[in-house]
């Protein structure tokens, strides 16, 4: 075992201890840690001894072996959709996200996103937004940083303004790397997503497998909340002013020999696994920046909770944003992105009473060491994988979704509206 200052993880092997950002492995000069997936998918770094100065620098960079800053005085939350439809029905929420680069990117600037086709997902650049549509939508698996946050330090001094989007421990690691070599970080904006954590990437990859058998083709892209925009929430064919079943979002599948496979959301079995939290990263399940206060600048998530408290930003099922702006930077951002969109201020404690990860990180399922033998073991399919550890949707949920869903409660509260005037 080496005496080396290295990180905390290498030191213990605890896995929890690792968030995966990168910053360590970006860090080294000598090359002496890569990052390496392990048996459940998940990257880590491992150290190559003999390349290895002792300069301790991993240990500086690691956002779980030094505090970061955390922002939560100025914050401000808007709910609300992008105006453009198309982008809206492209984005995976209300489209917030291409409204801020839109105002924010106006001349000399780069953008960072995570791009791929939904099972190799990795951090990458653009210098023209018009290529946007390459960061637009979630893909739920974590992105391979590679060397982004090399790249951002590059790029500020040459005096480029930097967007910087990721989960929030990637914003982590990208901060205590400037932090490291004192960047001027004036002209970065941090965007992050919400984060319920990020699922093993060995699901997809048995999927894939699994599609390659049945169909005769790997998957060429998989869009794991497609909004269907063919028909409306109510059957009606798709029209111009009525797009996007947010409510609805099936997985969409496009497979290398041109077929195209959709599965509903609530009869997912991703879904039922990922969400009865049991193959999520080690460190997820003690997410230091499941929190209120936040890493970035601004926060984007889901409009959870819009048919309760604010209904008129539903807009007929297309999906909705939160946006938090965290420092006085991201107040500018969220100012010149609303002008974009439909939506007004709303408040930080509803936006709290429905985004979990903005409370506390998700618990640890008792049973993840037996469900990640099962995904680990080559001789289990994912169909039998499915049959064992996903839920079918209760009747109530189907009753709840199907039957009386958000849809019709606002749709029940746009009628009251209209015969009582307000
Ligand atoms: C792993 C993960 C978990 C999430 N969990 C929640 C949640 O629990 N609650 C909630 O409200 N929202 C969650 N989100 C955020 C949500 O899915 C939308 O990404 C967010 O609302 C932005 O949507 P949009 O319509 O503004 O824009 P879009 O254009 O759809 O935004 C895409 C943005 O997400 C980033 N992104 C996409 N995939 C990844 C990835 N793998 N890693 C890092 N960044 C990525 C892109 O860089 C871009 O900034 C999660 C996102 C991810 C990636």
């Amino acid at each position: 075992m080496t005496n080396q200052p290295i990180i905390g993880f290498l030191r213990t092997g605890i896995k929890s201890e690792c968030i995966g950002c990168g910053a360590c492995a970006q860090v080294c000069a000598h090359g002496a840690l890569k990052m390496s997936e392990d048996l459940e998918g998940f990257r880590y770094p491992v150290l190559v001894e003999e390349l290895c100065v002792n300069c301790g620098l991993c240990n500086k960079v690691c956002p779980e072996e030094n505090d970061i800053s955390k922002y939560h005085l100025r914050q401000k939350a808007f709910g609300g959709y992008a105006k453009d439809e198309g982008v809206r029905c492209m984005s995976t929420s209300g489209g917030a996200f291409s409204c801020i680069v839109d105002t924010w990117c106006k001349d000399n600037y780069v953008i960072f996103g995570a791009t791929g086709n939904g099972i190799d997902v990795y951090h990458s650049h653009i210098t023209d937004k018009a290529e946007i549509k390459r960061f637009r939508k979630s893909k739920y698996i974590q992105s391979k940083i590679n060397d982004t946050y090399k790249d951002v330090r590059i790029f500020l001094k040459e005096g480029k303004n930097v967007l910087f989007s990721g989960t929030p421990c990637q914003i982590a690691g990208l901060r205590k790397y400037l932090e490291l070599y004192r960047v001027d970080t004036s002209s970065l904006l941090t965007v992050e997503v919400v984060c319920e954590g990020v699922p093993s990437p060995l699901y997809v990859k048995k999927l894939d497998e699994s599609l390659l058998r049945h169909y005769g083709g790997t998957i060429s892209n998989l869009d794991y909340r497609f909004k269907d925009g063919k028909f409306d929430y109510i059957g009606r064919p798709f029209s111009p002013t009525r797009k996007g079943r947010w409510d609805f979002e099936v997985m969409r599948i496009l497979l290398s020999n041109g077929k195209k496979l959709k599965k509903d959301r609530w009869f997912n079995p991703f879904w039922s696994i990922w969400l009865q939290h049991l193959m999520n990263r080690p460190s997820c399940y003690a997410c230091p920046y499941a929190t209120q206060k936040r890493v970035a600048d601004v926060t984007l998530g889901d409009l959870w909770g819009v048919h309760i408290y604010c209904p008129e930003l539903y807009g007929g099922n297309g999906g909705s944003s939160v946006i938090i702006a965290n420092t006085l930077k991201g107040r500018e951002a969220l100012r010149a992105a609303s002008i974009g969109m439909v939506g007004h201020e709303i408040e930080m404690d509803d936006v709290i009473r429905f985004q979990g990860p903005l409370r506390r990180c998700i618990p640890m399922n008792p049973q993840r060491e037996a469900f990640m033998k099962d995904l680990e073991d080559r001789d289990i399919s994912i169909e039998e994988i499915n049959k064992k550890w996903a839920n079918r949707p209760s009747l109530k949920l189907i009753l709840s979704k199907y039957i009386w869903g958000n849809h019709q409660k606002v749709r029940l509260w746009n009628l009251k509206h209209k015969f009582s005037g307000k």
